[in-house]
């Protein structure tokens, strides 16, 4: 394992500090680093040290496997009862006229517009709004299994769920439970941001707290489902604090085993009420890449998604830790052109997704949003990329005799 050798050499390496020489060591012999230490890593280790130690815990982990999967999504809406500082995809109410407010007739022809096609997931998410509430997405949930009962449901945040159980008066554990039986298959990461009130309340000041965001995953766990955690990062807040979104994650994920994959989102500053604040550098979302994989050592997967942070920096996370680069097929979601994001078109096509993995020596997996293999990639050639050999001209003459 080329990842194996490169730790070895790092940590023979006579000029590597004391304590950076002993957290190195610890990823070597499967110890769980401190909150300290992973202060520690964001203020004090560089780019390369931190790929080394990522892509051997990556590695060992998975080997060179880079799962992509087949989705689409559902906005229902862009209008928003909360207004959170870093938003640019929401519209207040009184903006309305700037925003959309789909039907449950809309969108579930979008679910129908998708029919025959290879797709595994309908990813669901959106604004907060009082007319989306739980009685509608129940009945939403429910149409979409009732038309097509193995396309994974993965829907709604926390931030939804919160303010829906809220109004319906009743509680997370309840209110889970009804989702379930509703049709919900599990639960995306979003809504989590910095968890820190310190900072959630100065961007985030309405919504969920992270408190209440981190119960809302523990009731949907305790039913044995499954779920993603995010991070918004690159703002106003200190590394402390990521590394405290970290710890708290971690110390659910080892009470319930529900989280499968942990996506830090970086920050964009177009068109927010944040815009005076600069974006991170890409050698910043690769390091913080590194140390979520490093720090999170109870968390399968770590996703970057390249819709967000483009398709040369998803090529080169996976040498920091990261195994899962998603894959939206098509330009169904808005949500990161209108942040600023790379990518303001987001489509992909398979072959273009497994080719960006192959590029980079590693193997491409398609999965379905549980992790269970749907295509092995790894040896598949596609039908254009086989040379016609028929097709050319025959310059030698003597294969022409006879
Ligand atoms: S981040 Fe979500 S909850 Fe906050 S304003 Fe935007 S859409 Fe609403």
């Amino acid at each position: 394992m080329r990842s194996a050798e490169q730790l070895h050499t790092l940590l023979a390496d006579k000029n590597l500090s004391k304590d950076l020489h002993d957290i190195a060591q610890k990823i070597k012999n499967e110890e769980r680093i401190t909150f300290d230490e992973g202060v520690l890593l964001y203020e004090k280790a560089d780019v390369g040290y931190l790929g080394v130690l990522a892509n051997y815990i990556r590695e060992k982990k998975h080997g060179d496997t880079t799962y992509f999967n087949r989705n689409f999504h559902i906005e229902p809406t862009n209008l928003c009862v909360y207004d959170c500082k870093f938003c640019s995809y929401s519209r207040l109410i009184k903006e309305r006229a700037e925003g959309w407010e789909y039907t449950m007739d809309q969108m579930f022809e979008m679910v129908t517009k998708y029919d025959g096609q290879p797709v595994t997931e309908v990813h669901i998410v959106g604004g907060v709004l009082p007319q989306y509430d739980m009685k509608f997405y129940s009945e939403f949930f429910s149409r979409i299994k009732a038309h097509r009962p193995e396309l994974h449901v993965k829907a709604l945040t926390p931030v939804e769920y919160h303010y829906i159980f809220k109004k319906a008066k009743v509680n997370y554990a309840d209110g889970m439970q009804a989702m379930k039986e509703a049709g919900l298959d599990s639960m995306p990461g979003g809504g989590a941001e910095i968890f820190h009130p310190e900072i959630r309340e100065q961007i985030a000041a309405d919504k969920c707290t992270g408190d209440q965001w981190l119960q809302i995953h523990e009731e949907w766990h305790k039913l044995g489902m499954r779920s993603n955690a995010t991070m918004l990062y690159g703002h106003i807040e200190q590394y402390w604090h990521r590394v405290h979104h970290m710890e708290e994650l971690r110390k659910l994920q080892d009470k319930t085993g529900g989280f499968q994959a942990f996506i830090p989102l970086k920050f964009r500053n177009k068109d927010n009420q944040m815009s005076n604040v600069s974006e991170a550098s890409v050698i910043e979302d690769l390091r913080n890449y590194a140390i979520s994989r490093i720090y999170l050592d109870n968390f399968d997967h770590i996703k970057s998604y390249w819709a967000m942070i483009g398709r040369s920096t998803s090529q080169l996370s996976l040498n920091f830790g990261v195994d899962d680069i998603d894959g939206t097929i098509d330009d169904t979601t808005k949500i990161y052109s209108m942040a600023g994001a790379e990518e303001q078109h987001p489509g992909m096509s398979t072959r273009e997704l497994v080719e960006l993995i192959k590029h980079v020596g590693r193997y491409p997996v398609e999965r379905d949003t549980l992790y269970n293999i749907v295509t092995d990639f790894k040896d598949v050639v596609f039908e254009e990329e086989r040379p016609n050999y028929f097709a050319l001209p025959v310059i030698n003459p003597t294969a022409t005799k006879n």
